[in-house]
């Protein structure tokens, strides 16, 4: 299939209020470039005040004209708070797509052991009790280079260290990244779900990158898919926008890790976590413990036992 893409290049201020015009019309979120390096960004995210590309892409399948006209009055709007320059628009095939960000995207370690190998390098300074993740996260999120990642997969490296056999859900797993670093560090299955169909595909191909198929269960869905099993899991791991996390949370996230159990949630802004963490006690989660990188916060609880 292929893809419009349309670009658009701002200042700061400006980029933050064009991104959330393109994250209602362009599939997956929203690319924003500077200097011509492409970063993994997160919905909620500030962008730094200098020149930036917005980027997003959207399907070109017979809907594709009527998206460009109503991105293109949404802009226009837009144009009138802020001076904004003409979008570019141009045609990208699948391959273009997902290799475009391929070259800035490099082997990288976190925590203790962990090492993370984009599928299509291969670096020579591995060490052999390295914790290696294999990724391709193609169309997903989850490359490891985004902070919120990078704070699940220390904290999991952590809470795994003294915890074997454990069984854990990966809720909006995207490129299946936390999961398959949890088996690789002793877990016993991962349960992966995600509501966008592309991020259980490629959390399936990073399993089999990383030989742990047999130990994740990748689905499409959500908390109301899993609430119905009555499964309890010893670790939930949750990725996900600070507002989701939340309205999960009265929606009785916390039935899903059993008593005893432990929980990481990610995704929030340092303003956000107060929020979160009453949301968490709301649903039975006790917080433990946070974690920060920048104004990124991780927050770590446990299910008491009663
Ligand atoms: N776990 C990965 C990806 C995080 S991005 C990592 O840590 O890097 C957040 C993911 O959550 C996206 O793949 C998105 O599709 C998914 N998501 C968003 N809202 C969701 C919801 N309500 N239920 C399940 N998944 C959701």
């Amino acid at each position: 299939m292929n893809w419009i893409e349309v670009s658009i290049e701002v200042d700061g201020e400006a980029a933050e209020a064009v991104a959330d015009v393109l994250q209602r019309y362009g599939h997956q979120g929203v690319a924003i470039e500077q200097a011509g390096f492409p970063i993994e960004v997160w919905p909620d995210e500030i962008p730094p005040a200098d020149k930036l590309i917005v980027r997003a892409y959207f399907p070109d399948n017979h809907e594709a004209d009527a998206a460009q006209q109503r991105l293109r009055e949404a802009l226009w709007h837009m144009s009138r708070l802020y001076p904004i320059p003409e979008p570019s628009f141009r045609t990208v095939d699948d391959e273009d797509w997902a290799n475009a960000w391929k070259a800035h995207y490099h082997p990288l370690r976190l925590g203790k052991r962990l090492y993370i190998r984009p599928e299509w390098t291969h670096p020579t300074d591995m060490q052999p009790d390295d914790v290696v993740l294999v990724m391709d996260p193609g169309m997903a999120f989850g490359t490891g280079t985004h902070p919120t990642t990078q704070l699940c997969l220390i904290a999991i490296e952590d809470l795994l260290a003294d915890w074997p056999q454990v069984e854990v859900l990966d809720l909006g797993c995207g490129s299946g990244i936390l999961g398959i670093a949890a088996i690789k560090l002793g877990a016993r299955h991962v349960l992966a779900v995600d509501i966008d169909e592309l991020a259980v595909k490629s959390t399936l191909e990073n399993a089999a990158y990383n030989g742990v198929t047999d130990a994740i269960t990748a689905q499409q869905g959500s908390l109301e898919t899993l609430r119905g099993s009555a499964r309890h899991f010893d670790l939930l791991l949750a990725n996900i926008l600070a507002r989701v996390i939340i309205d999960m949370c009265d929606e009785g996230l916390g039935d899903l890790v059993r008593a005893g159990g432990k929980a990481v949630f990610s995704g929030i802004i340092l303003d956000q976590a107060d929020d979160v963490e009453a949301a968490l006690r709301r649903t039975g989660l006790e917080p433990t413990r946070r974690r920060t990188i920048t104004d990124w916060v991780a927050i770590e609880a446990v299910k008491p036992v009663a």
